[in-house]
């Protein structure tokens, strides 16, 4: 008699551990500002998007400006990302280009911090001569097409990131990033296709950055792709892939 209850509570306790475990927030830094973009209104409707996935204590930095050169503060020391499970960069400075500023932010996430990367990430750091941001982002873009409605085909269907998005999902009126380059480690999920010159070009992807996860998307100009669901869902769900929560 004594053994099952024994076992019995083991198993209450060890699920009650779980239980805590998964419910544990998880602590997300949002670095966002910079040119060209309402990143006030980028910032409200993604943390609102994230918390019905998923409980996240968010620290929120908007710093820089709205120009595109400048060095934030927060990467001032090497241990900026230290304590936060994810790190959201929605930033958007092209024409900061110091290789010792750079490389203390790729360095921290090499050593195992996951990322989601967003939009004009992609084109931050584009004056650079170093190649350690583009290697940790994924992808190579320094150009972009003009503003469209363009249809999006998810080349990896089954991938739990894009369950929910529409077998082809036509965005808001949007920018397609021309992609130079695929990293080796960064996988393509989706694709559109350039109406300049007719290729295809990756816009949601994921990576494996050193020790760290890293999530991309190149969509994200306008307060329309913050507001349509299929795009907030897939950040969301990219957010929790990235953190290891999906
Ligand atoms: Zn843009």
């Amino acid at each position: 008699m004594k053994r099952p209850l024994f076992f019995s509570l083991l198993c209450l306790l060890t699920f009650g551990a779980h239980a805590a475990e998964a419910e544990k927030p998880l602590r997300a830094l949002l670095v966002t500002g910079g040119c060209c973009h309402n990143y006030r209104f980028q910032t409200e409707a993604l943390t609102n998007a994230v918390s019905k996935f998923a409980k996240v204590e968010w620290t929120i930095v908007n710093e820089g400006g709205r120009g595109t050169q400048a060095e934030i503060a927060l990467y001032g020391k090497p241990d900026w990302a230290a304590g936060y499970d994810v790190v959201v960069h929605n930033e958007c400075f092209a024409d900061t280009a110091n290789p010792e500023y750079i490389r203390r932010i790729t360095e921290a996430h090499k050593a195992g911090v996951p990322a989601v990367v967003i939009h004009c990430a992609m084109h931050t750091y584009r004056a650079a001569q170093i190649d350690d941001w583009r290697e940790f982002l994924g992808v190579t873009s320094r150009r972009h097409d003009h503003q469209s409605r363009y249809t999006v085909k998810r080349v990896e269907a089954e991938h739990p990131i894009l369950e929910g998005m529409p077998e082809q999902w036509v965005t808001p009126m949007d920018e397609l990033y021309v992609i130079e380059k695929v990293w080796p480690g960064a996988q393509t999920l989706a694709t559109a296709v350039s109406e300049v010159d007719g290729k295809a070009h990756p816009v949601v992807w994921t990576h494996q950055y050193g020790k760290a996860r890293v999530f991309g998307t190149t969509f994200g100009h306008g307060d329309d792709t913050f507001r349509d669901p299929v795009f907030l869902t897939f950040v969301s769900r990219g957010l929790l892939w990235a953190a290891g929560r999906l």
